[in-house]
């Protein structure tokens, strides 16, 4: 950073309340940057490609948003500050650079806050959060009243940053892009420093040198971890270094280390002298290390021991720092943001230290060049757990690399001997495997700084809606988390079922129902799965499927038939037929229940659903039970909307006299028409509805689409509107496919084709 620049941006700062832009603002450093600036008086603007609706969750109240990037956002602005994920080309740099804005990284910007207090460095390749969390809990409990900027959100401390009237000011400082360098700090305290970042670096002396400027422009104690070779090399010969660690050579010394089921204990030694014992409520021998680190700062700023170990002992993590989301007497499910080798180590060592049975470790790789540079050293990483499961790579916004992969992590841990190890790309197919191998006892851990954290929280609400949801029903009725939903549909595709509940009795659904309610759990309606499409992440809450004997009765009374909604089709065609009732010949080859049925209007040689409907028994999302004729119902082509929010239990149909015989005939003839113009192969029936006069298989024909495919999905050979999963299929394929028929009818014939086929769940 030019001086210049610095002295521009410190006199803007200091002349009175200034309009900021914040480029990336929903970025944990960039909102608590935001926190900072707004507690000085300033007025904030801020942009992201979060939607506005979710942007709260992210960044302070008082921050004006803008969703996505526009040169016209930094209108007004005389300050921009952009986070180290904003290239160049960026419309609000570029036009910031054009309009002559002073325009800065966001470290840039920190520098010149940190300079206004007694800044207290925290920097390291791990373990900076949480120890930089530590430090400002017993700088408050000593009521020294400290401001604080750290990279995550931390329960204890209110939010990610705060601006005091206090002098202190601990910073998390990030080493990832050399912007360390640029601060002169009260006192440092430096934990470790690993090769990382090599995105940035070109090898450790390059990042030992940004450490060693540190330590230069630090004008108080430089608190260095001895067990650590780099920061030992670094800072042992430096002035005012005083040491830390477990070694017999460090000032402040750690003795007598008992690590016990996610705590600590140990005693503390100053040159030999015995200061007393700590306790500690967060787990590992890492977070022993840590708090060594934040005991021998704070004893160096004149901190009483007393208030030290007190407030070390009240001391909880921070978010993503083997945080604990769910935890009964049979599971245990924590998130952790370990992305690098050491540091997953140091996650499964303490998640082993403990009385459950297994572990099972679930990494998502982060970044196509850190998993390069470690891919040796990640082999190694996981032998403290008993099952691994290693996804696809987050990329966090890099380019994927010729044989980087998730899979080749997965490889490389299964050859340095671990026999458990399982590749699943996606977060979908990791959490169905996950739940498929998961038994009481098990100590399941997410670990990455991508977005694995959704299985972590995805599991945690699956088993405590399973656990309080179980209590609530007979054991006749069928619960299970995870189901996965290719078993559940014709097409043999879509990810797991959050919850899938089929109830025995009408009773136990009005439960499932008001459950979900009070909750807010989302809830979705499985018939026989023969017109959806489920996306490979699954569907999220509560799946409602009536495949218990309940819901399939058949009634025939005269030529009335009373049908479960769980009936198959076909299942009424036949029982109707025992007591000469026809009518219904038209269902047999539609391979659905009659719930689905009525939901879709289904239809086929001219006949179709609601036309034999008299009557429908439903219940709604509250619960509440209604008989509605059909003059009451809207009923269109392929859709009844009143099933979109009532589940649909049984119905009254209305057949008319027909012999045996003269059913069979029929059935016969529709049947022989049906298997030569369909395919056998596994389909969710029509994909599309019929544009007009012209049918979307002969439009699709025509087009000399068929056979067109992507990955396992294929638009069949057969019928050109049927698209047929060849094994292995995945929906992402199908609904590429989709678009693809799509965008040449568009092109060739100004058509617009739109799904009959229901598309449900979340992508992966
Ligand atoms: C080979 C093949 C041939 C096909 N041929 C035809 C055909 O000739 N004519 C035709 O119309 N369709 C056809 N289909 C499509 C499909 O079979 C029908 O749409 C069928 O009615 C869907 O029933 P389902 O039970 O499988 O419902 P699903 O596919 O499970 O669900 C369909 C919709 O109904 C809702 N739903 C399910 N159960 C209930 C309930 N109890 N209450 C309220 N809503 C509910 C679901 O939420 C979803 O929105 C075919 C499909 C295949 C695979």
């Amino acid at each position: 950073m030019q001086p210049e620049v610095k002295q521009r941006v410190e006199q803007l700062l200091k002349s009175g309340p200034r309009k900021v832009h914040l480029i990336g603002v929903c970025g944990s450093g960039m909102s608590g940057l935001a926190r900072l600036l707004l507690a000085q008086g300033h007025g904030l603007s801020g942009s992201d490609l979060v939607a506005a609706s979710a942007a709260a969750e992210y960044i302070p109240e008082g921050v004006r948003y803008f969703e996505g990037h526009a040169a016209s956002n930094i209108d007004g602005a005389e300050l921009v500050v952009f986070s180290s994920a904003i290239a160049a080309e960026n419309p609000e740099r570029a036009a910031a650079a054009g309009k002559n804005i002073l325009c800065v990284r966001r470290a840039e910007c920190l520098v010149v806050l940190a300079d206004q207090k007694s800044a207290y460095i925290v920097a390291g390749s791990h373990g900076k959060t949480t120890t930089s969390s530590m430090l400002t809990h017993v700088l408050r409990q000593a009521d020294q009243n400290p401001s604080h900027y750290i990279g995550a959100q931390v329960p204890l401390l209110g939010a990610n940053a705060a601006w005091t009237g206090g002098k202190p000011f601990v910073v998390e400082a990030d080493e990832s892009d050399g912007t360390l360098a640029l601060f002169a700090p009260q006192a440092s305290l430096i934990l470790n420093i690993e090769e990382e970042h090599l995105d940035y670096y070109h090898s450790i002396e390059e990042i030992v040198g940004v450490f060693a400027l540190l330590c230069e422009r630090t004008s108080g104690p430089i608190v260095y971890c001895a067990d650590d070779k780099n920061a030992m090399l670094l800072c042992s010969h430096a002035d005012r270094a005083v040491s830390y660690g477990l070694s017999e050579l460090a000032t402040y010394r750690a003795l007598d280390v008992h690590l016990q089921n996610f705590s600590s204990r140990f005693t503390v030694l100053r040159e030999g002298k015995l200061l007393g014992e700590v306790a500690l409520d967060v787990p590992g021998a890492q977070n022993v290390c840590n708090a060594l680190g934040v005991v021998a700062l704070a004893t160096e700023l004149g901190i009483p021991w007393n208030q030290i170990v007190s407030a070390l002992a009240e001391f909880r993590g921070a978010a993503r720092r083997f945080e604990v989301k769910y935890r009964s007497n049979d599971y245990m499910v924590v998130d952790d943001y370990a992305h690098h080798p050491t540091e997953i180590k140091a996650t499964l060592a303490a998640a082993k230290n403990s009385n459950w049975k297994r572990v099972l470790a679930l990494f998502q790789p982060h970044r196509y060049s850190r998993t390069k540079a470690l891919l040796g050293e990640f082999a190694g990483a996981f032998h403290d757990a008993d099952r691994v499961f290693i996804t696809e790579i987050y990329a966090a916004s890099e380019a994927a690399m010729a044989g980087v992969t998730g899979e080749a992590v997965a490889e490389s841990v299964r050859a340095d001997g671990h026999a458990q190890v399982t590749y699943e790309p996606t977060l979908g197919r990791l959490r169905a495997a996950v739940n498929a191998i998961l038994e009481p006892g098990d100590l399941v851990i997410t670990l990455g700084a991508g977005d694995i954290h959704r299985v972590a929280q995805h599991l945690a609400q699956g088993l405590s809606w399973y656990g309080e949801f179980i209590t609530k029903i007979k054991p006749e009725s069928v619960l299970k988390r995870d189901e996965p939903l290719h078993k559940h549909t014709t097409m043999r595709i879509g990810g797991p079922a959050q919850l899938w509940f089929e109830p025995c009795d009408e009773e136990d659904l009005i439960t499932g129902l008001r459950f979900a309610h009070d909750r807010g759990i989302p809830v979705t309606f499985i018939g026989r799965g023969s017109n959806l499409l489920i996306r490979d992440g699954g569907i999220l809450g509560l799946c409602i499927h009536l495949g218990r004997p309940y819901f399939s009765r058949v009634e025939v009374d005269g030529e009335f038939v009373t049908v479960g909604a769980g009936a198959r089709l076909k299942t009424i065609v036949a029982e109707a037929r025992k007591h000469n009732v026809g009518g219904f010949e038209f269902m047999e080859g539609i391979p659905g229940n009659l719930g689905g049925a009525l939901r879709m209007n289904a239809g086929a040689m001219q006949g179709w659903t609601m036309e034999v409907v008299e009557s429908v028994r439903s219940i709604d999302l509250l619960g509440h039970v209604h008989e509605v004729n059909k003059a009451d119902m809207e009923i269109h082509y392929r859709s009844v909307p009143h099933f979109q929010t009532h589940i649909a239990v049984s119905a009254r149909l209305k057949g008319k006299p027909s012999s045996k015989e003269e059913i069979g005939e029929k059935l016969k003839a529709y049947s022989g028409k049906r298997w030569t113009s369909q395919p056998a192969a596994p389909s969710a029936g029509c994909i599309f509805k019929n544009p007009g006069p012209m049918p979307a298989g002969k439009l699709i024909d025509e087009l000399g689409l068929k056979n067109l495919s992507v990955g396992s999905a294929r638009v069949s050979e057969v019928h050109g509107n049927f698209i047929v999963n060849d094994g292995g299929a995945r929906a992402e394929d199908v609904l590429q496919l989709i678009a693809l028929i799509q965008s040449r009818a568009r092109e060739a014939r100004q058509i617009d084709l739109n799904t009959e086929v229901i598309v449900l769940g979340v992508d992966n």
